[in-house]
């Protein structure tokens, strides 16, 4: 799944009998308190449709900006994880079984918020015999009917040992744009991601383009986790061969002592710095700044990434004109 992960970033050590001191995070990691009509109007709405939501579950930093515009991210196949990623704040455990009604449920949620863009993403479900593909499919078929007009992103796990059936499921299904997260580098992997493997997130996304090349892929790295300037960039140049069309990048933030800790707060310009690395390695789109989560903006972020293949396009199809004028 894509991990977010929240602002409570409290050092491992603290005296016996004292509260942990708060590690302090830099001016740019502040955000506003969630506290408005239409934050108040999305929560209930999930606790309606009984749905979760990876703004809550990962308690993301971002979640008053986004449920105010009413956007939230719906983590579908439960609320408990199969895995114990480092960096992840979702719980992990034994999930319960599939709530019959999440796709419905989720269709309904996306015509009431009235969303022009949903982003689906679940947790890891090594559980089950598919990993939860087929859920993935009866979500994206009832989007597709019950509000047809709504562009669809899904972020998904790794499907680990069945991925290739997974994606060819999912892509059959036809989402607008497939994410799969790396996460962070792959020498960072054993300690931040110990139950999945660099090369098996890559191979997924080679995957879902070429089983459609007209679905868009996305991918993500969370950066402050001690990985290195020129190990980032190579993680760029392995989403470019995969021709991943956009990367997004964001400060990690600890959600607990027990998960990793912050070995970094990579400065804003330091987020602008990768940003223009990534755009001159030719991606369509680039989110890239402290707060920049998967979804964060994703509506806003495919409009702009539609447009950028358009043109692409145009300037490749004159050019051939150009050619056979000569
Ligand atoms: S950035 Fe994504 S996960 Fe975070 S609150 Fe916004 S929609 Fe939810």
């Amino acid at each position: 799944m894509g991990r977010m992960n929240d602002l409570t970033n409290t050092p491992k050590s603290a005296p016996k009998g004292e509260r942990p001191a708060r590690q302090r995070k830099p001016d740019w990691i502040r955000v506003r308190a969630p506290v408005s009509k239409g934050y108040n109007e999305t929560r209930k709405l999930m606790r309606d449709l009984n749905l979760n939501t990876v703004c809550e579950e990962a308690a993301c930093p971002n979640i008053g900006e986004c449920w105010t515009k009413k956007h939230a991210t719906v983590m579908i196949l439960g609320d408990v994880c199969t895995r114990a990623c480092a960096f992840c704040n979702v719980k992990t455990g034994m999930p319960k079984a599939v709530d019959p009604m999440e796709a419905e449920n989720t269709a309904i949620a996306a015509a009431k918020m009235g969303l022009k863009h949903i982003v689906i993403t679940s947790v890891d479900r090594d559980d089950l015999p598919d990993g939860g593909a087929s859920q993935f499919v009866k979500v994206i078929e009832a989007l597709r009917r019950n509000t047809p007009g709504t562009t669809i992103e899904i972020l998904t796990p790794d499907f680990r040992g069945k991925m290739r059936a997974a994606v060819e499921a999912i892509c059959e299904a036809g989402p607008d744009v497939y994410n799969h997260n790396l996460e962070t580098v792959p020498r960072l992997y054993p300690m931040i991601r110990p139950g999945a493997r660099y090369y098996a997130s890559l191979r997924l996304l080679e995957e879902v383009k070429a089983h459609n090349p007209l679905i868009f892929t996305k991918s993500g790295v969370m950066l402050g986790l001690g990985e290195q300037r020129l190990e980032v960039h190579q993680v760029m140049d392995d989403m470019r061969c995969a021709e991943v069309d956009f990367i997004t990048m964001g400060q990690y933030l600890q959600p607990t002592p027990k998960h990793a800790k912050v070995e970094e707060f990579v400065p804003p310009k330091g987020f602008d710095a990768y940003g223009s690395i990534a755009r001159a390695k030719g991606f369509l789109q680039v989110a890239s700044s402290p707060l920049t989560r998967s979804s964060y903006h994703a509506g806003d972020d495919f409009a702009v990434m539609k447009a950028a293949r358009e043109e692409k396009l145009r300037v490749e199809n004159q050019r051939r004109r150009d050619r056979l004028d000569v």
